[in-house]
């Protein structure tokens, strides 16, 4: 038994070393190309897409698209979902969005999916995946009709992997940063890809929703202006005039000059016998004190 753990940690420890290994490799092939390659790489990223896809290690987003490192911004978990209320991917569609400001971004769902086969099974994964897959089983719920006709159990993987593609492309356009996108004059576009393991295709899903105005109403968002209008902007500037003006303001001022000037006063004459130097030194804590009680009284208004 121990022999057997033995083999089985040296050779994962193998695979492990395998992979920095190829890291190695990796560097020499594309210095070789390029003696500048990463030094280039290093200057930063100018990535034209967004894809969000699943962490199947099948469906590596740069391999099967011939990209290089820095084209595409990748967002990847298990089936591809797109949580309205998940703060990672939100994220990321935020920095995509408004930093990269990216026009384009792909939902990635691939055929023979672990996720979507789990999310038709009754059998639990366990508390935090079967709460995950609750996300594919929605979309499953919805289309099981059409789904369950089909007899191959791959079919139908290939089947709910495409409605959950266009499932979460109308999520992306749920979302209020895409949706405003449109509306700050970066109209960003979504699109729905399925990648065929088999065969190594990427096919590209021809969905209705790809257009936003397809978006129900009820999701749909108004916005309101980014930029302040001219006339507002005045409104504020004078609403800020009056307030540093205000009489309120004004008469706090006076109370701590007043305050300020009477405690150095009092201190000066009770230590008016005391050493000339100590007596200095008393006012000057006890001025700067009231100072920084003013300044934060002013501040704090
Ligand atoms: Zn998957």
């Amino acid at each position: 038994m121990q022999n057997q753990i033995v083999h089985e940690s040296i050779s994962e420890m193998k695979k492990y070393a395998k992979a920095l290994q190829g890291n190695k490799n990796y560097v020499a092939k594309k210095t070789a190309e390029d003696p500048e390659y990463f030094t280039k790489l290093a200057q930063g990223q100018n990535p034209k897409y967004l894809l969000i896809g699943c962490s199947d290690s099948r469906a590596p987003p740069n391999e099967i698209t011939e990209t290089d490192p820095g084209e595409i911004f990748i967002h990847r978990n298990i089936a591809n979902v797109v949580v309205p209320t998940d703060l990672n991917i939100n994220c990321v569609i935020q920095y995509a969005i408004e930093h990269l400001k990216v026009h384009n971004i792909v939902i990635m769902g691939h055929t023979f999916c672990g996720g979507v086969k789990a999310a038709m099974k009754q059998d639990s994964v366990g508390g935090l995946l079967d709460l995950w897959l609750n996300n594919l089983k929605l979309v499953y719920e919805k289309h099981q009709d059409l789904i369950n006709q089909l007899e191959n159990e791959d079919d139908r993987v290939a089947c709910l992997a495409h409605m959950n593609v266009r499932e979460q492309v109308l999520n992306v356009w749920k979302n209020p940063i895409v949706q405003k996108s449109w509306q700050d004059g970066h109209p960003v576009m979504v699109h729905g890809w399925l990648f065929r393991v088999e065969t190594g295709f990427i096919e590209e899903l021809e969905i209705e929703e790809s257009i936003p105005n397809n978006l129900s109403k009820v999701f749909k968002l108004n916005f309101k202006p980014t930029q302040p209008q001219p006339k507002f902007k005045q409104q504020i500037e004078e609403k800020e005039d009056e307030r540093a003006r205000s009489p309120s303001i004004r008469k706090r001022f006076q109370r701590m000059q007043s305050r300020l000037e009477t405690e150095i006063k009092r201190l000066t004459i009770t230590l008016q016998d005391a050493n000339q130097e100590v007596e200095k030194e008393v006012v000057e804590q006890v001025s700067e004190v009231l100072q920084k009680d003013l300044d934060f009284t002013t501040d704090d208004n």
